[in-house]
């Protein structure tokens, strides 16, 4: 993409309204822009970044066996009014009523509905284990929207649901979920902590929500440190096989981690001095295991191989996608601007060009950034007639991992330079090396 043919409505000023630092740097980077409270509109940038949140989230469902769909919006009242959730659920609920005065809702979540679908295609156990999810948007009228993404009215989510013949083939779906989510995040350059939490109006009693530190987190969390340091990396994981996807549960729940909902000071007192933590932590993403808590009231059954007709055992399960932008910057800027994991970044790497209309230097730019897209890449290629100041401070704040800088100078000696946005380290180096580099670092992750 060129920036001179781009939209990224860079703002110089740090917006009054925004009070943590991922709000303000969304703002500023031209992401996001508020159209009501909790409202917001996805620029350019900032949709680059949401689907690539999306294509890791598909991508590592169906790596654990789960279907995508996509159900709407906007649901009946009815369907809530069969599992009871229509009267419960509360001023969170945006109700609307059509033409022909039908109560409607904008779905906050889609429990109701997905059983509905499931009650209309299923019978027999042998079309089960299974696992639908979509990722849709959600409405839920807070009464405190703030911190731009973090805490919309309309957000994005991830949301599955999984249907069992019984309880211990829906508690592996539970685990199949937690090492998804793990992988998930881990992909996206985050450590996001499983801790044991309270269940609210999702109802059960197994629920593990998934937090990343964060200062200005808005859950309080105690947790012994040691926990921070595990990693799933690189090894193979077999979603069948119930013994290793509990054994990978066991090894990341069992260090001490609680949101102050569960909390147990007993317990914590236990931990190590040196490795006890309180901390503040941002919610990413919540798993529930509730049995037959819908599937009974909506008439959710299957007939088992003994010819019995049986309530299925649900779970459901979501990853907060518009929240983890907000998550990711928390974790990963400096004084400057976004530092981008290179999973999530709207553009691999950017190319400065430090004299617009030299014919050499265009020329050279014009190169790379050939090659760069022959690779598969697309390269944000700063192309504006602007101070070589100007365009440093725009990639800094727009925050790519990679960045290469091309001048009269440099060229003379036949190199450009590779800069890394998170070291600020940079390398001088032919530009066919450092296409080479960049396409070898995409290439690993
Ligand atoms: P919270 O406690 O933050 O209000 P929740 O527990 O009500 O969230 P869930 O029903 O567990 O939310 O939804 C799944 C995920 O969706 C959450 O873990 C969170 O990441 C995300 N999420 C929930 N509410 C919002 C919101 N208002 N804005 C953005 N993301 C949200
Ligand atoms: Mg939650």
């Amino acid at each position: 993409m060129r920036l001179s043919r781009y939209f990224l409505p860079v703002l110089k000023e740090n917006p009054a309204e925004a009070q943590i630092v991922s709000h303000r740097y969304m703002l500023r980077a031209g992401m996001i822009k508020q159209q009501a409270a909790g409202i917001y509109s996805w620029l350019p940038l900032g949709l680059r970044v949401l689907r690539r949140i999306e294509a890791i989230v598909h991508d590592e469902q169906q790596r654990a066996g789960h279907i995508p769909l996509l159900m709407p919006t906007l649901q009946p009242a009815d369907l809530w009014r069969e599992s009871g959730r229509y009267d419960d659920y509360g001023a969170e609920m945006l109700r609307i009523r059509d033409r022909h005065e039908r109560d409607m809702l904008y779905g906050p979540t889609n429990e109701e509905m997905i059983t509905d679908i499931f009650r209309a295609h299923v019978e027999s156990y042998k079309a089960l284990p299974l696992t639908l999810y979509h990722i849709q948007w959600k409405f839920r009228d807070e009464i405190r929207p703030r911190f731009g993404v973090m805490r919309g009215r309309e957000f994005l989510m991830k949301d599955g649901y999984n249907f069992d013949v019984d309880k211990p083939a829906a508690l592996h779906a539970y685990n199949r979920h937690m090492v998804s989510y793990l992988r998930t995040y881990e992909r996206m350059g985050l450590t996001a902590i499983p801790m044991r939490a309270a269940s609210g109006p999702i109802g059960g009693d197994n629920t593990h929500e998934f937090l990343v530190l964060a200062a200005t987190g808005e859950s309080e969390v105690f947790y012994d440190d040691r926990v921070t340091a595990l990693r799933l990396g690189e090894r193979q994981i077999d979603y069948d096989d119930r013994a290793q996807v509990a054994a990978v549960c066991e090894e990341f729940t069992t260090l001490y981690a609680r949101t102050d909902e569960t909390h147990d000071e007993a317990a914590f007192a236990a931990v190590p001095q040196a490795h006890r933590k309180v901390g503040r932590g941002i919610e990413v993403g919540q798993i529930f295991y509730f049995g037959t808590k819908y599937s009974e009231p909506m008439g959710a059954t299957v007939v088992t191989p003994e010819g019995a007709r049986v309530p299925v055992h649900m779970g459901s399960h979501g990853i907060g996608v518009s929240r983890l932008l907000g998550a990711i910057i928390e974790a990963s800027h400096d004084e400057r601007g976004i530092i981008w994991p290179e999973g999530v970044t709207p553009f691999p790497v950017g190319i400065v060009n430090l004299k617009q209309g030299d014919a050499a230097t265009d020329a050279a730019c014009g190169a790379i950034y050939a090659s760069l897209r022959a690779k598969g890449l697309e390269p944000l290629y700063d192309d504006r007639d602007e101070r070589a100041g100007a365009k440093f401070a725009t990639m800094d704040l727009i925050g790519l991992p990679w960045r290469i800088t091309v001048g009269p100078r440099g060229l003379a000696a036949g190199t450009v330079e590779l800069t890394a946005r998170r070291t600020g380290e940079a390398e001088e180096m032919s530009p066919e090396a450092a296409v080479a580099r960049v396409a070898a670092i995409y290439a690993a992750i």
